[in-house]
């Protein structure tokens, strides 16, 4: 791409013709953005190394002396790479964006199936008089579920299995944490 500062030829994140910081992505990727591969089983280190790399790089302080317009743009790359470091360091918002491109859950929910919710109102019935063997059973089940997604990622990564089901999954894993929460 070419530097919105000086039109030469820009790669990374700052323009080696005149320092100039590159704007942030309207839409950014965030494995892209932290150059970590397009994977649910990454290493907290490496996340955390790549976040400081880019903060080193992108962080207001260092552009302070800086325009106006420069400056906002440090704030806007700072925003993005601390809620990426976020996503990318949650399995679950982790999950959730390499299933469906965003971390928060679509405004219309997931659509459960009815067995699975009918298990689960019989559960929180049942946690009215017995809550430790609920909170047992909803651990199992929490377990199962976890050890689902790491199937359906494994499956994805490995041999290009499709991601349709971890939304679901993600979604019983939120009705059983309420009810180990409990
Ligand atoms: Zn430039």
């Amino acid at each position: 791409m070419l530097c919105w500062k000086c039109k030469e030829s820009m790669e990374g994140l700052v323009c080696v013709s005149c320092s100039a910081i590159r704007p942030p992505p309207p839409k950014a990727d965030y494995f892209e953005v932290f150059g970590l591969e397009k994977s649910y089983f990454l290493d907290a280190k490496a996340i955390r190394v790549a976040h400081l790399k880019l903060a080193k790089v992108l962080h207001p302080d260092r552009w302070r002396q800086s325009s106006a317009v420069e400056r906002r743009m440090s704030k806007q790359w700072m925003a993005l790479v601390n809620e990426g470091e976020r996503v990318l360091n949650d399995p679950i918002a982790r999950a959730r964006y390499l299933a469906t491109g965003s971390a928060t859950v679509a405004e219309r929910g997931v659509k459960m199936d009815s067995q699975f919710l009918e298990t689960i109102f019989e559960l929180q019935m049942r946690a009215m008089e017995d809550l430790d063997s609920v909170k047992a059973e909803a651990q199992s089940m929490l377990e199962a579920c976890h050890h689902q997604l790491t199937g359906l990622f494994q499956h994805w990564e490995q041999e290009g299995g499709d991601l349709s089901e971890v939304e679901h999954t993600l979604g019983k894993i939120k009705y059983l944490n309420n009810l180990v929460n409990k």
